[in-house]
Parts: structure tokens; C-alpha cells; sequence
């Protein structure tokens, strides 16, 4: 089938090379063990260039008479391609940052540029499966409503927002959105809130795997003696957004002048 953008030269260089940014692009089917596989796979042995046929979905492979790769579980990959993040970003204070959005225009992701992460959103996003495009027009809303934010002219958010998460951790992030703008709650009392006000440390988990900082307020939430403990990409970023909504923080001791 010849309905891929890329050539055949590049489908083999990308499928003898496992390239993770193939996946979900196109659908290798090998001729010698008539088996198809996602061009990331990693078999015992890879196909000789000359044994691979490429497809641009699973049903094509099968309708060509290959079977699907207990390995790789192709079934559904290119639905996985389909699965596309859009990617922008914002260089207002309290910024930079990049964020991603749905097909929808709903929140998928928000990383600070000088957070510490290990790796980019973009990266992230590849990793999960993702394919990254960039169109202003579905970032819109979204980033609208960030700017608004960073200016002071907005203090809640009404973009949707997509929850990877178990059903705690989502209920611990709809929690989060409930703390108003400029208020902080201790992990304890966002435990209260969700029904479970032993759960302090398991509120302190479900923060530290929260995708939408800033937007998901999980900077609004403190130690039971006023001490920030911990953010995702560092304490800096905590202290710049609890300082833009007007908490005063401690510089020496990190500690908020409110509720200590
Ligand atoms: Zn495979």
C-alpha cells in the first residue's frame, strides 16, 4: 500500500531502528513469518529489508493475509495515531510554559519551561502515545484562559480538562479545583474534602501525579504547619504562583504567612 507519507526506504530505516516516533505511523507486516507488527516493536530477530510490506492499518495487514503480533499488539495502533496533542506555549509571568490540548481543545498537559523534568512535554506526550501537531486554533481557548490568568484577570477555569488518572487521584484533583484562587488548604483538609480525612499522604501522591499544575491549583495546597513541602517541578514554581495570588511566602523559612 502506498497511502504513508513516508517512503519505503524510510519505513525500513524507521523499523529496523524501533524508532519510538514511528509508532503508530504505518504497520509493518513481516513476509517470512506472516505476522505484522508496529514498526517500535522489538522482536528477537528484526525482518530482512526485503521480507517487510508495509500497511497503513492493521486491517489492511490482515486483509493481506498476516497475523497480529502477540508482541506489539498491533490492533489498534493507528488508532493511537490518531490520538493527536496539540502543543503551545506561554512566556507571561507567572510562566513560560507549554501546554497540550485535546483534538476537543481540552487540557491534556502544562509543564513549566524551567521546571525540572526529566523530559519535555512533547517528549511525554510521544511517549503515551501521542502524535504532536501544533494548531493555534484548537490551543485557543486554552491559552486564552492562561493569559488571562497570568494577567490577573482571571482567577478559575472553564476549559475542559482531561483526567488521566485512577478514580482517587481524579477526585483529588477535582478537589484541588474547589480551593479558591489565593486560599491554601493542607493536605489534610483536601483529604476532608474528598471524604477521606485520614488520607493526607495519599492526597500528597495524587498531587505530585497531577498533569495540569496552575490550572488543577495543586500549588494551593500546604503543610499542616504553613510549610510548602513539595511541587512537581520544583519549589520555585510554587512560591511564583502562590506569590501571584497574592500568598505571602516566607522566603527563609518557605513557609505561607496564612494558616500557620
Ligand atoms: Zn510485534
Amino acid at each position: 500500500m502506498v497511502t504513508m507519507a513516508l517512503s519505503r526506504d524510510e519505513m525500513v530505516t524507521r523499523t529496523l531502528a524501533s524508532d519510538p516516533a514511528a509508532g503508530g505511523q504505518f504497520i509493518v507486516g513481516v513476509k517470512t513469518t506472516g505476522i505484522y507488527c508496529r514498526p517500535t516493536c522489538r522482536p528477537p530477530r528484526k525482518p530482512r529489508p526485503e521480507n517487510c510490506a508495509f500497511f497503513a492499518s492493521p486491517d489492511e495487514a490482515r486483509a493481506a493475509g498476516f497475523r497480529a503480533c502477540k508482541l506489539c499488539t498491533p490492533d489498534g495502533a493507528t488508532r493511537g495515531a490518531d490520538r493527536v496533542a496539540y502543543l503551545d506555549t506561554i512566556e507571561e509571568a507567572p510562566g513560560p510554559l507549554a501546554f497540550a490540548v485535546d483534538d476537543a481543545g481540552a487540557l491534556l498537559w502544562l509543564k513549566f519551561l524551567d521546571g525540572r523534568y526529566e523530559r519535555t512535554l512533547e517528549r511525554e506526550l510521544e511517549r503515551e502515545g501521542f502524535r504532536v501537531a501544533r494548531d493555534l486554533g484548537r490551543t485557543a481557548r486554552a491559552r486564552g484562559e492562561l493569559l488571562e490568568y497570568c494577567a490577573g484577570a482571571r482567577r478559575t477555569f472553564d476549559t475542559p480538562l482531561v483526567l488521566a488518572g485512577s478514580a482517587w487521584q481524579k477526585g483529588v484533583w477535582r478537589a484541588l479545583t474547589r480551593i479558591p484562587f489565593g486560599e491554601t488548604r493542607t493536605y489534610g483538609e483536601v483529604a476532608a474534602m474528598v471524604g477521606r480525612p485520614e488520607a493526607a499522604r495519599a492526597v500528597g501522591r495524587a498531587n505530585a501525579t497531577n498533569r495540569l499544575p496552575l490550572v488543577i491549583p495543586c500549588h494551593r495546597v500546604i503543610g499542616a504547619d504553613g510549610a510548602l513541602t513539595g511541587f512537581g517541578g520544583g519549589m520555585h514554581l510554587k512560591v511564583r504562583l502562590l506569590a501571584h495570588e497574592g500568598v505571602q511566602v516566607d522566603a527563609t523559612t518557605r513557609r505561607t504567612g496564612q494558616r500557620v
